[in-house]
C-alpha cells in the first residue's frame, strides 16, 4: 500500500510539470507603455520591445494627463534603464513642444520618464 501512493503522487506532479512546460511559448503584451510598443518574451529569455504598428500618436503626460503628442519613437538594442539598471533593449520616445523623454523598459514593464536637458 505503502508504495502504491508513493506512485502515485510521482505521476501526479509529473502530470502537473508537463502541463506548465509549454515549449515555445510567447508571452506577448500590448498594453504596457500606453501601447507605443510591443513587450515580447519568449520562454525564459529577457523581455524584449518592439514597434506596435498601431501605436498611439500622444501619450497622458503622467503629471498632468494632458496628451503630449509622439515625436519619434526608437528601440536601442542597448539601453540601460534609469529606473531598474538593466542593461537591456529598450524604446525611446521623444514629444513634440516638451523636452522630456521616456524610456520604456522591458525589465520591468515600466515607462520611465525622463526630464529633459
Ligand atoms: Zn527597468
Amino acid at each position: 500500500m505503502r508504495l502504491k501512493s508513493h506512485v502515485e503522487r510521482r505521476s501526479a506532479g509529473a502530470r502537473y510539470r508537463h502541463g506548465r512546460l509549454t515549449p515555445n511559448l510567447t508571452e506577448s503584451r500590448t498594453d504596457l507603455f500606453h501601447g507605443l510598443f510591443v513587450w515580447q518574451r519568449a520562454g525564459s529569455e529577457p523581455g524584449r520591445l518592439a514597434r506596435h504598428s498601431n501605436a498611439p500618436n500622444a501619450v497622458p503626460d503622467p503629471a498632468t494627463g494632458r496628451l503630449l503628442k509622439v515625436a519619434s519613437t526608437e528601440i536601442s538594442d542597448r539601453a540601460v534603464c534609469p529606473a531598474c539598471t538593466q542593461l537591456g533593449a529598450g524604446g525611446y520616445v521623444s514629444f513634440e513642444s516638451d523636452l522630456r523623454l521616456a524610456f520604456a523598459c522591458p525589465s520591468c514593464r515600466t515607462l520611465v520618464w525622463i526630464a529633459g536637458a
